[in-house]
């Protein structure tokens, strides 16, 4: 492998003029993998609601590689509940990684003892029986008085799902003469007499391919969450980042790829991850890779890059076995001005043109062309649905309204539905009787917040103080319409409690709270704040794209989320991988259209010209 301090790559050394030297042996992998259209599967780990999978799928498929996610796991139940909504074909398993990756061996054991896969038995841990006992045990005995007869198994889960302080391998039993609300959860050593039971629930779930086995997750992508590591925790345990629980997750992510084995993975995390302890847990994640013989590749990229109003820098790693070739980074497509946030030791991993290059690059996204097509909506907003009110005016606009269809091709843009267009979850997090007051009584000009509210001024060195000439206001409730926490935050320095956006602004970056007291969130001309809607547009979310559960729950989904055209250019970027038509270098440009890749799209030519038609 050769080392370039180029976006730190690990990846194979050239020989004989090829980029990859495995790309001359021919391996199962690339036989497979070579052929455009041949299906790869997708594991997202920690996958929110899904909007990094999402991406990369719709990436991946631009570029002519079927991508689909196949498996998907999270601890949040909400953020499962918005993935199986919008992937009814994906297996979504609500759980945690840790247990999820118990599960995928235990699975394997199970498939090698029913000989699914290999001949080893699953006796060496005294789990299960071996085939001398079995006929003993069989459940063909009449069931005692008081006993539940098993009909079949329904699932399989690792942990204590009975909250009986039981962890182990659990099956879901569908009772004989009883429906799925009486269903329970068995420990293995509970269902020995059921073999044959257990046997049909493996076989079945081997071939409907619901678990992972090593080998059959093409790739992995997630975001392992690094609670200990944020900015805003003060306790991080920075002598030690793998000792503290809340960092486990990279580790957890890196086990679950040793021991699946996938040919490509793609990490995304926050930027803190190379600030904290000298980017201990970044080289951490890079040290794993490599030592498990796979190439890797470290970029910073900006979300406003790529098209969208916000700045939102993050960082992704790629991964790819020896016999892949490394996917690359891509170039902006917009301009951005990168203004720090990434630590010096860092900087040159920040995906971007050097100052040789002068390339062309589209404007950048301002938040009026995002949002200014939604219709008003007041604070109370209670619909989760209601019609557009007006037609899309920027191409901005034209493309996150398209539907599922046709952003994937199998239906023409354009072309007549029976069904309405409707929006969904364009209301906004409910602000109380005084905070509403508060928003009421900001200007709607650029640049308003808090420090316009009567009381208020700028004293020196841009800190705020009560203006002595003017009495105290007061909210009917009796509290002060402007809180001490304003004055107080950040030292009276920032201009963000209550802060209003204007259309000509980007937004910093989408965060899971949509409280107005220390972010800018209020929207220019209306007094509340931006809807999950608009912060889901904001994060590149297609309209169609539906969230589920309690308000805050849906924030926190799309405030987590990669922004999709982020994730869809990292799409191309595998598929131009799995083809391996990647250059030698570590970034390519993404093909002209790649906004509007929808309409361009290599199996979508007749929507093109419908496309042209209407114009
Ligand atoms: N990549 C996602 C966002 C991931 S945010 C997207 O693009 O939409 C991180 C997610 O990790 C959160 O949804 C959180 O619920 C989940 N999570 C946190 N701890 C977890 C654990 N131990 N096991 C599984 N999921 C976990």
């Amino acid at each position: 492998m050769s080392y370039s301090t180029s976006y730190t790559s690990f990846a194979n050394l050239p020989i004989d003029g090829l980029h990859s030297p495995m790309s001359s042996v021919t391996s199962d992998s690339e036989s497979s993998l070579s052929i455009g259209k041949t299906r790869l599967t997708l594991l997202d780990l920690y996958s929110g609601c899904g909007a990094m999978s999402t991406g990369l799928c719709l990436g991946a498929n631009f570029a002519g590689t079927n991508l689909q996610t196949r498996w998907a796991v999270d601890l949040n139940s909400f953020a499962c509940e918005s993935l199986k909504l919008n992937h009814p074909h994906t297996e979504v398993r609500n759980e945690d990684a840790e247990n999820f990756l118990m599960l995928l061996q235990e699975w394997e054991k199970l498939c090698k003892r029913f000989s699914l896969i290999g001949t080893q038995s699953y006796f060496d841990d005294g789990c299960m029986l071996n085939d001398d006992d079995e006929d003993d045990l069989e459940d063909s005995s009449e069931v005692p008085k008081g006993e539940f007869e098993v009909g079949k198994i329904v699932g399989i889960c690792y942990g204590d799902p009975a909250k009986l302080s039981k962890v182990g391998l659990h099956f879901k039993v569908r009772w004989k003469g009883y429906g799925p609300s009486e269903d329970t959860w068995e420990p293995l050593d509970g269902l020995r007499k059921c073999q044959e039971r257990i046997k049909d629930f493996v076989t079945s779930g081997y071939k409907r391919n619901i678990l992972p086995l090593p080998g059959s997750a093409d790739v992995i992508c997630g975001g392992p969450p690094c609670q200990g590591i944020s900015g805003f925790n003060r306790f991080r345990q920075s002598d030690a980042p793998l000792q503290d629980p809340k960092n486990k997750q990279v580790v957890v992510f890196m086990d679950i790829v040793e021991f699946l084995k996938p040919k490509y993975i793609l990490m995304e995390n926050v930027v803190d991850m190379l600030k904290f302890a000298r980017g201990f847990l970044g080289r951490y994640a890079i040290s794993r890779l490599v030592s498990m013989n796979y190439q890797a590749r470290m970029g910073l990229m900006v979300a406003g890059c790529y098209g969208l109003p916000q700045f939102r820098m993050r960082v992704f790693l790629w991964g790819a076995l020896s016999t892949e070739v490394l996917p690359q980074f891509p170039y902006p497509t917009h301009d951005v001005v990168i203004r720090g946030g990434c630590p010096n030791e860092f900087e040159s991993n920040v995906v971007a043109y050097d100052e040789s290059q002068r390339p062309t690059l589209e404007k950048a996204l301002l938040l009026g062309d995002a949002i200014r097509d939604l219709p008003p909506i007041t604070n109370a907003e209670k619909r989760d649905e209601m019609p557009y009110d007006q037609p899309p005016i920027t191409n901005f606009q034209r493309m996150i309204r398209l539907t599922r269809d046709e952003l994937t091709g199998s239906r023409q843009v354009g072309a007549k539905s029976s069904k309405k267009a409707c929006l969904f979850d364009h209301r906004p997090l409910e602000l109380n009787d005084d905070d509403y007051q508060r928003v009421c009584a900001i200007p709607k000009r650029k640049g308003a917040n808090f420090r316009d509210l009567s009381g208020v001024r700028v004293g020196e060195d841009n800190v705020v103080e009560w203006d002595p000439e003017i009495s105290s206001v007061y909210l009917p409730s009796g509290k002060p319409l402007v809180p001490d926490y304003c004055m107080s935050f950040i030292k009276g320095k920032s201009p963000k409690p209550f802060g209003r956006l204007w259309w000509d602004e980007t937004v910093p970056t989408v965060v899971t709270r949509a409280e107005p007291h220390n972010q800018v969130i209020l929207h220019p001309e209306q007094d509340r704040v931006l809807s999950i809607r608009e912060n889901a547009r904001l994060q590149g979310f297609p309209d169609y794209y539906q969230l589920r559960g309690p308000i805050k729950e849906r924030y926190i989904q799309v405030g987590n989320a990669v922004a999709v055209p982020v994730s869809r250019a990292l799409g191309i970027a595998l598929a131009r991988a799995v083809v391996k038509d990647c250059g030698s270098g570590a970034l390519f440009e993404l093909p002209p259209g790649f906004q509007q890749h929808e309409l361009t799209s290599l199996n979508n030519l007749d929507a093109i010209e419908a496309v042209a038609e209407t114009k």
